[in-house]
């Protein structure tokens, strides 16, 4: 049996970065990953701000780092914008690397990573923990949790559910859309331009998009309710390139329902996409899941250092950091899933270059609820979206 105060599951950006928090506090942590190596198999787009990774402590590496975009072009049926990126530095990331320097920043300040090691059950005080539901732990029970894994025997005054989107499904399937995500190579590509294309038919809830990594190298993805996207994927495809050939494919889902109620109960503690960490309207989750972490691990560090009233710290910080932003983003996933193609189409084409100036004056890609709300309230789009979904609005506003 391995003693540790705190053992994390899931060797992803959540509970690495909390695993770090820890380590740096003085405490003895582990991290058990089931995959055999950290990093892989991603199943990211990489997109992030620099502010967004500078408050995450972490600079990405020349090895890590893929591109800077300049300008995310919009596009609806038949219309399309540009909103440049003037505020704010946005990169393209290797995530495979990516993960594996915040391990070493985690391993650097004593944490321990176990890879190939994947976790099977959990017990507390004698009873066994179904995956994600704590329901039956005490807030001030003191028991040592019993972690076992494929190979190994753990006990910790902690746990951290960190494996993912994996452990919220299993309890709730309705915040889940399905994506597809291949990496390919074309000449159609430009370095510096992310796309986003809307099309309520063909990506009902959602939308596809084009991440460039360089030298011709892109991410396309698809994602959708209830869509097969297989030949969804390969009709975006054809549409958008003469030619191009593939070297990897991933099928993910994608949480967009927002955060759960509360990430703590007892000593579990929940965290990043487990958390229902990701934004609701772009699934984007390396800052908002990777600051969970974050504000996890420096609240069980206060709680082992002798405050136990810190330990609540972790959800009041992150719901005061993201909360009203990301109920911000759920009004506008309902609206969006409400749009047909014309209303689309219509709002798409009442915006002004003037209009677009100003919003990519003011951008900021992590918060980009305000962007949203400029857009819409734009006299014409108002109007359109008065008539269609007049209550939504009213409760955006
Ligand atoms: C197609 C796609 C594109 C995306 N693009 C972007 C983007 O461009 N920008 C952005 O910010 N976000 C993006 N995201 C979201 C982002 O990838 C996630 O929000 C983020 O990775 C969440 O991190 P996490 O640590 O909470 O969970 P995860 O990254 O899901 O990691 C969970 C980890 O737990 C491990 N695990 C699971 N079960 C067990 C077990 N029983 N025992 C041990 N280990 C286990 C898994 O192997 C995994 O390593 C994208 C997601 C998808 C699916």
């Amino acid at each position: 049996m391995h003693n540790y105060d705190v053992v994390v599951a899931g060797g992803s950006v959540s509970g690495l970065f909390a695993a770090r928090e820890i380590a740096i506090s003085g405490f003895k942590v582990c991290v058990l990953e089931e995959d055999h190596e950290i990093g892989t198999p991603e199943h990211c787009g990489g997109v992030i701000s620099m502010t967004g990774l500078n408050e995450l402590g972490i600079l990405p590496s020349i090895k890590s780092a893929y591109a800077d975009i300049k300008e995310a072009e919009i596009s609806s049926l038949n219309h399309k914008f540009t909103v440049s990126a003037k505020n704010q530095k946005v990169l393209i990331i290797d995530r495979r690397e990516f993960d594996k320097q915040i391990a070493f920043q985690a391993q650097r300040n004593g944490a321990d990573i176990k890879t190939m090691c994947r976790v099977i059950s959990i017990n507390h005080n004698d009873k066994n923990i179904s995956s994600n539901n704590p329901q039956n732990i005490g807030s001030d029970d003191k028991h040592n949790f019993i972690i076992k894994t494929n190979n190994e025997i753990f006990s910790s005054k902690f746990f951290i559910d960190a494996r993912g989107i994996s452990s919220l499904i299993q309890t709730n399937r309705k915040g889940v859309l399905l994506s597809a995500q291949y990496e390919i190579y074309s000449k159609n590509f430009e370095s510096d331009k992310i796309r986003i294309k809307f099309d309520s038919v063909r990506f009902p809830g959602f939308f596809a998009w084009v991440i460039p990594t360089g030298h011709g190298k892109a991410k396309v993805g698809v994602a959708g309710n209830a869509i097969n996207v297989v030949p969804t994927i390969k009709r975006y495809l054809d549409e958008i390139c003469s030619s191009y050939s593939t070297i990897r494919k991933i099928f993910a889902p994608i949480w967009v329902a927002g955060p759960t109620p509360s990430f703590i109960r007892g000593r579990y503690v929940i965290v990043g996409d487990a958390a229902g960490q990701t934004k609701p309207t772009t699934a984007g989750g390396i800052y908002s899941c990777g600051m969970g972490g974050i504000l996890a691990g420096r609240s069980i560090s206060q709680y082992l250092h002798g405050h136990e009233e810190k330990l609540f710290d972790y959800e009041k910080n992150w719901f005061s950091k993201f909360g009203s932003e990301f109920e911000k983003m759920l009004l506008f996933r309902k609206l969006i899933e409400r749009l047909d193609n014309r209303a689309i189409d219509k709002i798409f084409d009442t915006i002004s270059k003037s209009n677009l100036d100003e919003i990519s004056n003011s951008t900021d890609f992590d918060f980009h609820s305000s962007a949203i709300s400029k857009i819409l309230g734009i006299k014409g789009i108002t109007k359109i979206l008065n008539a269609l979904v007049g209550n939504e609005l009213r409760r955006i506003f």
